[in-house]
């Protein structure tokens, strides 16, 4: 009997992306992207084979089209994803190459004219079924057909059936936006293997069940890596052909600092991971005496130290991380992993918590950034565009969607606005590129502010200072301008990195050339710097340079006086500080300046050291 594609193949069972090839049982190292230090030691809990039942569902004669639209825009979601998978196919051994190549290939060609898709809209159109429903009867029809087959190659019938199941299932998660893993039941200690992990999925990780996370995607300063560290989660991303190799249970030990995971570690590897472990301990107990000395400089320069706050699951970490306020409270956490968008009276009682927490201290809010890598069909439906459009990062993004829908931003306004009363707070506006768009902003902020006086709100006389992010080339160019009209700025070094280099920040396959040290992205930020500090108004930078010790002579250097990062990357860059003197650091960094070749700047980074520039 013919396969779906028309041909015999050699592949394994379908629904299992990985290779339980000759390989397994010996020990196996593999490398990644390091974006969260930490050592765990561990079982492998491998989430790749999570089954997807989508409910069954109805529609009306007039969602035809809609939903054959639906389909259409899974299939090239799934072969794009399938792409992906393909191109990476190149660094894995020939013998796993042979073995899934062909594998994927049949996905693809089932996302072509095939049986399945063919069965499936007809489904659509003469039973009204929902796109994910059609797709699941029509796959379970092919399956059994399959199975029924007079065939004495019993397995190769089952591995038929499975390929066709498997990319039903692929289709069934894009058109319900179902992540490609559950993330209940992993078990304590474990180290989390996927192929991809959302920023949504990695909120959901509890930090004192989850020793480790290890995956085949992502980049360094994506979302889903700051959510890492942000947990204290030691994590690895981008690391190639790990789904592939690791099977569940498999013994690990994950170095997120070093970039690598070790599969089935022997006697030795083992012994070198424990080492690593104590040492990592050791060395966070030593930081931890740390919090209560002020982040000055030598010369007795104060450095404002601030946290990032992705989920409020944060607030005990950044309370003990001896942070000075947040510096960056991403609002995305509110409007993730649900139904229906958080009103006024749900953000305030957010907000509120945190602002209290924080007993005093600062807290920028800022309002929401969606858009981009971060989940846009997460948002309730008909807020967000359902598509994202062929450049989600250079779309409807930011303030850009707030502007267009005010009614979000004049919620989240508002919402700050009350608790304005309660503590020092500020208001951070993402992705600027326009003095224009910061003007529109504040008008609909000071008509919310009105609106709230005459209904007798309390607000302070002064209303909460409004900022914008510096994180487009075109806010970073036109800062000047667009400083005559903000109360202060941060620099988002991740997305002015992304968007000055054209390199997607999360994308492992160009991670080589995502350098926040590159000098046309330096060059802006000096640029963006200056222009605040000629007119006295605050700068801070909270991209994850921010967090990078080894970074902050270089930042100090550039007239940056506060920095806002992950809670636990507070104490090593206040031990950074605490030894850096100001006038040593402003000539590194006219020294970085000078340069041109980003391999050079790396170098001086590198080997900087105390007192090295006097003279
Ligand atoms: C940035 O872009 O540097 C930033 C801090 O914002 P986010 O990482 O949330 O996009
Ligand atoms: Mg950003």
């Amino acid at each position: 009997m013919k396969t779906e594609r028309g041909e015999k193949t050699e592949a394994r069972p379908a629904d299992i992306l990985r290779k339980p090839g000759p390989r397994r049982g010996r020990e196996h190292a593999i490398r990644g992207i390091p974006v969260s230090p930490g050592v765990a030691i561990g079982p492998i809990f491998d989430t790749a084979e999570v089954p997807t039942e989508a409910p069954r569902r109805a529609i009306g004669t007039e969602q035809v089209e809609a939903e054959k639209a639906r389909l259409a825009e899974a299939v090239n979601l799934s072969r794009k994803q399938l792409g992906k998978l393909k191109m990476r196919l190149s660094v894995l051994p020939e013998e796993a190459q042979e073995e899934l190549a062909p594998l994927l290939d049949a996905y693809v060609l089932m996302l072509g004219n095939s049986r399945l898709l063919r069965g499936a809209r007809k489904r659509i159109e003469t039973e009204l079924l929902a796109a994910e429903t059609a797709v699941q009867d029509e796959a379970e029809a092919i399956a059994a057909l399959i199975l029924a087959a007079r065939d004495d190659d019993k397995p190769g019938l089952q591995r038929r059936a499975g390929e066709v199941r498997e990319i039903a299932r692929r289709l069934t998660r894009n058109l319900t936006s179902t992540p490609f893993r559950s993330l209940k039941g992993v078990p304590e200690g474990a180290i989390l293997v996927a192929e991809e992990l959302t920023p949504a999925d990695a909120a959901l990780l509890d930090p004192t069940r989850i020793a480790g996370v290890a995956t085949d995607e992502g980049g360094a300063d994506g979302h889903t890596a700051i959510m890492l560290r942000a947990l204290g989660i030691p994590a690895i991303l981008g690391a190639t052909g790990l789904s592939e190799s690791a099977e569940r249970g498999d013994m690990a030990v994950l170095d997120g600092a070093a970039g690598t995971l070790v599969l089935r570690p022997g006697e030795k590897a083992l012994e070198k991971g424990r080492a690593a472990l104590t040492a990592f301990a050791k060395e966070r107990t030593k930081l931890a005496k740390l919090r209560r000395l002020p982040a000055v400089t030598t010369d007795g320069e104060l450095v404002e130290l601030q946290a990032n706050l992705e989920i409020p699951a944060e607030l005990p970490l950044i309370a003990q991380s001896g942070a000075i306020g947040i510096g960056l409270l991403r609002t995305e956490f509110l409007f993730m992993g649900r139904e229906d968008l958080p009103d006024e009276e749900a953000q305030l009682i957010a907000y509120t918590q945190v602002v209290e927490a924080m007993g005093g201290d600062p807290v920028t809010i800022r309002v929401l950034d969606w858009g981009g890598e971060k989940d846009m069909q997460a948002l309730s439906e008909g807020v967000a565009p359902t598509h994202s459009g062929p450049n989600p990062a250079l779309g409807l993004r930011g303030l850009r969607l707030l502007l267009k829908r005010p009614e979000l931003l004049e919620a989240q306004f508002a919402a700050i606005l009350r608790v304005s009363e309660r503590g020092k707070v500020r208001i951070l506006l993402p992705m600027v590129t326009n003095p224009s768009e910061v003007k529109a902003a504040r008008d609909i902020y000071e008509r919310v502010a009105r609106r709230l006086r005459r209904k007798g709100v309390t607000l302070p006389e002064k209303l909460p200072e409004l900022g914008v992010m510096i994180e487009t080339p075109g806010a970073a160019l036109a800062a000047d301008a667009i400083a005559l009209e903000a109360d202060f700025f941060a620099i988002g070094t991740n997305d002015l990195a992304m968007y000055t280099l054209a390199v997607d920040r999360a994308e492992a396959e160009v991670s080589h050339l995502y350098d926040s040290l590159h000098p046309a992205v330096l060059r802006l930020m000096q640029f963006a710097t200056e222009a605040a500090l000629r007119l006295r108004m605050p700068v801070s930078v909270c991209g994850e340079m921010a967090g990078n010790p080894r970074l902050v002579p270089l930042l100090l250097g550039l007239g940056i006086r506060c920095l806002s990062m992950n809670a636990s990357a507070i104490p090593r860059v206040k031990q950074a500080v605490r030894a850096l003197d100001i006038a040593d650091c402003a000539r590194f960094a006219r020294r970085v300046m000078e340069q041109s070749d980003p391999a050079r700047i790396h170098e001086l980074v590198l080997n900087f050291e105390t007192g090295s520039e006097k003279g």
